[in-house]
């Protein structure tokens, strides 16, 4: 890579660095990026860094927000006693591209991955056992992906959320095994949802 001058080898360097890119796509960008207008790799610039000065968490349910609370913890329409539970914030979208969901969410950032050395301390799983303490919580929707991870992750928390007398469903199965929740269509992941059973 030491071959392009300083500043594209860097530019080339950082954007290898991004999941899924490997060094000959980060090259392709990079001169992609070469090749755009100033106007457009501005622009480009310019929203990276208002995603880092003005995207946080949700300091109630850990979605991406630009305020204290995001737009479903704001909205007093949806239905307070309902959660559902997901690995990431792109899990929500697909969620809501459905339309079958009218209750709040929580964002567990991640899934328990013992071979990844990941447990149930490194994910928000405390602050779901907060919120069930402080709000009167009917039923909780597991919708972690369908792999091992996810279900890993959603037999942890049906072992755990059960005894405190609220109701516990898995999204159901018809997902494809081992897949992303963000990669199933409208119709599938609505179906799944509607379908939901109790854990
Ligand atoms: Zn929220």
């Amino acid at each position: 890579m030491s071959y392009y001058a300083g500043p594209v080898a860097g530019l080339i360097e950082e954007l290898s660095k991004l999941p899924g890119v490997g060094p000959k796509t980060a090259q392709r960008l990079a001169f992609y990026i070469l090749k755009t207008s100033p106007a457009d790799a501005k622009k480009l610039a310019r929203a990276i860094d208002e995603v880092k000065d003005k995207i946080r968490f949700c300091e109630e349910c850990f979605n991406v927000t630009d305020q204290v609370k995001c737009e479903f913890c704001r909205d007093a329409n949806r239905e307070q006693a309902a959660i559902c539970v997901v690995e990431e914030p792109k899990d929500i979208v697909a969620l809501e591209k459905t339309g079958e969901f009218k209750g709040l969410y929580h964002v567990l950032q991640g899934a328990i991955s013992p071979i990844e050395g990941i447990g149930p301390d490194d994910i928000r799983v405390r602050e779901l056992l907060k919120r069930l303490g402080e709000k009167e919580v009917r039923e909780i929707v597991i919708a972690t992906n369908p792999n091992i991870e996810g279900e890993a992750t959603a037999m942890y928390l049906a072992k755990l959320i059960k005894p405190l007398g609220i109701q516990v469903t898995r999204i159901a199965s018809g997902l494809p095994v081992g897949g992303d929740l963000e990669y199933a269509d409208e119709v599938t992941l609505g179906r799944a949802l509607e379908g939901r059973r109790e854990m």
